[in-house]
């Protein structure tokens, strides 16, 4: 007999909006809805306002949803849904719940995790990550997110805080992360890190260096000036301009050497931190998601190539470096893909 469809909402809340989508389990997005959502809101405005908008798109769909999964940035309680840290784009979430208003409004089972972690439940029900056991997945953009999906689950740990990957150290003396550590992955690999490297490559070759005096270690690259702080980066034409992270893979592509080395360097790091994970999770994949994984090739195969030197041959044998399959919607595709995982007993 055919089973009927299951329905899930996600809801991606990000520092300004919530993007609200229905999916079906075979990954189907039936159309997403973005709410503006301001600093001065309350809690209670702002779930009102996503309770009404589920409403009104599960009714339009004639879907009765089986669950409603919330992705948001920050550190959140696995039991509670609670927001502990890092919900400062929307101080209305402090120390509050993100499933509680949702599940006593619809009297459904609510999860909420962090975007990261929703991001890997995307890929292992809709995305590449299906088929995989294990996999380790890193998110790069104006952050590092990091997830770990072990024995076909996405690995929360005790309070739901595991896989923050972008805050291993790879340097104790290395730049300032903004969560207080040093040397935090992150700080060489988001794309504030892309775009300085590259920055301070060409400040470099026109004799024309910042102030300060710490490189990466990365391969090839010596100690070089930053001009960066709080993530704000001076914009002239002496030191290259204003540059996206975009743009230096673009640059790369067409041939622009330094461009090229901030690649591969970029690279290099990332295969440092997947190789670690590889001796310690030995998983099947390592997933690069977020805005940078649209880099695709060209950063995959220096991965690929730089992590055999960081990873043992044996757990490294057969494991696939990809990106992530889900783009545009990762957000809410994840959001709702976290309902399926958390629903298996
Ligand atoms: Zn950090």
């Amino acid at each position: 007999m055919k089973q009927k469809q299951r329905y899930f909402c996600g809801v991606d809340f990000g520092g300004t909006s919530a993007k609200i989508g229905i999916v079906d389990e075979q990954g189907k997005l039936y159309g997403t809805e973005r709410l503006a959502i301001s600093a001065g809101q309350s809690y209670e405005d702002i779930f009102g306002m996503v309770a009404h908008c589920i409403r009104r798109r599960s009714r339009q769909l004639g879907a009765n949803l089986t669950a409603i999964g919330v992705g948001s940035p920050g550190f959140i309680d696995r039991t509670e849904g609670r927001v502990i840290q890092g919900s400062e784009n929307l101080p209305a979430f402090k120390n509050r719940s993100l499933v509680k208003y949702l599940h006593e409004d619809f009297l459904l089972p609510v999860f909420a995790d962090n975007d990261a972690n929703c991001a890997a439940a995307g890929e292992l029900q809709f995305g590449v990550g299906v088929g995989y056991d294990s996999f380790v997945m890193i998110t790069l953009g104006a952050g590092v997110g990091g997830a770990l999906v072990l024995e076909g689950r996405v690995f929360r740990g005790t309070r739901g805080l595991a896989g923050e990957i972008g805050h291993i150290c790879l340097d104790a003396h290395g730049p300032f992360c903004t969560c207080g550590s040093r040397g935090c992955f992150e700080q060489y690999a988001n794309a504030a890190a892309i775009e300085r490297s590259y920055r301070e490559k060409i400040e470099k070759r026109r004799g024309t260096p910042g102030t300060g005096a710490r490189g990466t270690g990365a391969p090839g690259r010596r100690g070089s000036g930053r001009s960066v702080s709080g993530g704000k980066v001076s914009d002239s034409p002496a030191n290259g301009g204003s540059i996206s992270a975009e743009s230096v893979f673009l640059r790369s592509r067409s041939g622009d050497p330094l461009a090229g080395e901030v690649v591969r360097e970029t690279a290099w790091h990332i295969a440092r931190v997947f190789g670690s994970l590889v001796n310690i999770f030995n998983p099947q994949a390592c997933i690069i998601g977020g805005g940078i994984s649209a880099a695709g090739e060209q950063l995959l195969q220096p991965v690929q190539e730089y992590i055999a030197d960081f990873a043992w041959p044996l757990p490294l044998e057969g494991v696939k470096i990809h990106s992530a399959e889900l783009h545009n919607d990762a957000g809410v595709l994840g959001a709702a893909a976290q309902c399926l995982d958390r629903l298996k007993s």
